[in-house]
């Protein structure tokens, strides 16, 4: 199994609930980034409002830290609000 370099990410399973049970599916590796960028960390301060975020979920392990690097440079669109959460997979 690879390691990654690097170890900010969370392990979840993917999964549906059938008559009310969860059946676990795929392990999935998850990273979570919260913007950096002026507006969000202004916002956050003046306002409490949550800054901006992302998450990137997969099931290979060997894709964290490509994940990782690309979080470094991720930032929202539009920091002066609060935006939806992006999920992607990949
Ligand atoms: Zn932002």
């Amino acid at each position: 199994m690879v390691k990654p370099q690097y170890q900010n990410f969370r392990e979840c399973y993917d999964g549906h609930f059938e008559n009310g049970k969860f059946i676990k599916g795929e392990k999935l590796y998850e990273l979570y980034k919260y913007c950096l960028c002026e507006e969000c960390r202004y916002r956050q301060a003046q306002y409490r409002t949550p800054a901006n975020g992302i998450t990137i979920t997969t099931p290979d392990i060997s894709k964290v830290d490509e994940i990782a690097e690309r979080l470094k440079s991720w930032n929202c669109a539009d920091g002066s609000k609060q935006l939806e959460t992006v999920y992607e997979r990949v």
